[in-house]
């Protein structure tokens, strides 16, 4: 078991990683809940399916009262409606300023759930339980919550950090394989944007990552967590630094904008796109050396992600569309395109002011 603290002052908080935790998880969430113990979990119906009881009864031993909550599973829960029919749910159950939502479930729920405990009775706490391999490694870290609108992803939503993170990692065996690769994607961004050796360390055990063995999953999925807690304690609210978490997500997110949301390519999927594509656009500016835009690409690949416009769709896309795409994101600044760009694996860099023409002609050529 290994524990990362993400230091934010009074605000500090530990992410636990580790097998077995949510046998442990009462014993482990008792000591952050106020006198009364009292929690509200909140899942979806695959996690509570799998794994509900287990997590109840753990609670329920540490003498903590417990209701359950399951929503739908999906991106389509992370909703107005949703969050309105959540609000009500924990109203009616009379959960109070001292009690605690439990984010029990992947990037979805601990979205939707963290931004109903940021605005529940003006805000209570939280704990995140995150269940995918995403979740684990990016979402449930850093206190990023939102819901969607038809108007774009997560675009209403407020920043709120948990109390404590717990990432069981057996959890992750009934986890679909496309939804660890998926996870996988941002586990690898990690060691593209900043850590060449956890890169190497990769490459060569990527096979032991996605079958679930353990001692490669702690190795992981810690690394990850801590290079996220120290980018987020140094940059919780996203003024500078913490922009390099985006490598790969400018271009992943035109790319599942112009694919449409859903089944068809995963958030994981077009990121796994976006990484290579920002090593190669880098290459093409002579910015970062030919061999490490192969190089990265090929370790995206061996996790059975897509690398090029042409794997994820047979139609080819619209330079321009996927060039509005990118100046829409709420990343962009002032019609600028900002974009995640690198120097090498393991040296990422924010470039404020990228030439439109440069990334139309690379755009072109890529297909
Ligand atoms: P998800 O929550 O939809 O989970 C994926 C699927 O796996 C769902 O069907 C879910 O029911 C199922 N599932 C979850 N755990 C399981 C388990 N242990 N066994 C079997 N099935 C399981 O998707 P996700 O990829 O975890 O999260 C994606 C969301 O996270 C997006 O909405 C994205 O915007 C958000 N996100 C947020 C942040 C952040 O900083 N807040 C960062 C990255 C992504
Ligand atoms: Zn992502």
């Amino acid at each position: 078991i290994r524990t990362v603290s993400v230091g934010l002052g009074d605000r500090a908080y530990d992410v636990v990683i580790g097998p077995g935790l949510i046998d442990q998880a009462g014993a482990r969430i008792a000591p952050v809940l106020s006198k009364r113990k009292r929690v509200a979990v909140v899942t979806d119906a695959h996690v509570g399916e799998h794994h509900g009881e287990r997590l109840a009864v753990s609670l329920e031993k540490a003498g903590i009262l417990v209701d359950v909550i399951t929503l739908p599973p999906g991106e389509e829960t992370k909703s107005f409606e949703h969050l309105a029919e959540l609000s009500d749910r924990l109203l009616a159950l009379g959960l109070e300023r001292g009690d605690q939502i439990v984010a029990f479930g992947g990037g979805v729920v601990g979205d939707l759930a963290g931004f109903a405990a940021a605005i529940y009775k003006r805000g209570i706490d939280f704990v995140q339980v995150p269940t995918t391999l995403l979740a684990q490694v990016d979402s449930s870290v850093g206190g990023k919550t939102a819901i969607d609108t038809p108007r774009g992803k997560n675009l209403i939503g407020a920043f709120h950090q948990p109390r404590l993170v717990l990432a069981d990692l057996d959890v992750l065996a009934t986890l679909p394989a496309r939804e660890l690769a998926c996870g996988y994607a941002e586990i690898i961004k990690y060691g593209l944007l900043g850590d060449f050796s956890f890169f190497e360390w990769l490459e060569t055990n990527v096979a032991k990552v996605l079958a679930g063995e353990v001692d490669a999953l702690v190795r992981a999925v810690g690394r990850s967590v801590e290079m996220k807690a120290q980018i987020v304690a140094e940059d919780e609210k996203e003024a500078g630094r913490r922009a390099l978490l985006n490598l790969g997500h400018t271009f992943g997110h035109a790319i599942e904008t112009e694919v449409g949301f859903g089944d068809l390519l995963k958030h994981g999927e077009a990121v796994g796109v976006g990484m290579a594509q920002a090593f190669r656009f880098s290459a093409s500016q002579g910015l970062c050396p030919s061999q490490d835009a192969v190089r990265a690409e090929a370790a995206i690949k061996a996790a059975g992600l897509p690398t090029t416009l042409a794997d994820v769709r047979q139609v080819p896309f619209n330079a321009d569309a996927l060039i509005a795409h990118c100046g829409q994101d709420k990343k962009a600044e002032g019609g600028k395109l900002t974009f995640v760009l690198a120097r090498g694996i393991g040296d990422a860099f924010v470039a404020k002011d990228v030439d439109r023409d440069a990334l139309r002609a690379f755009l072109v050529e890529e297909g």
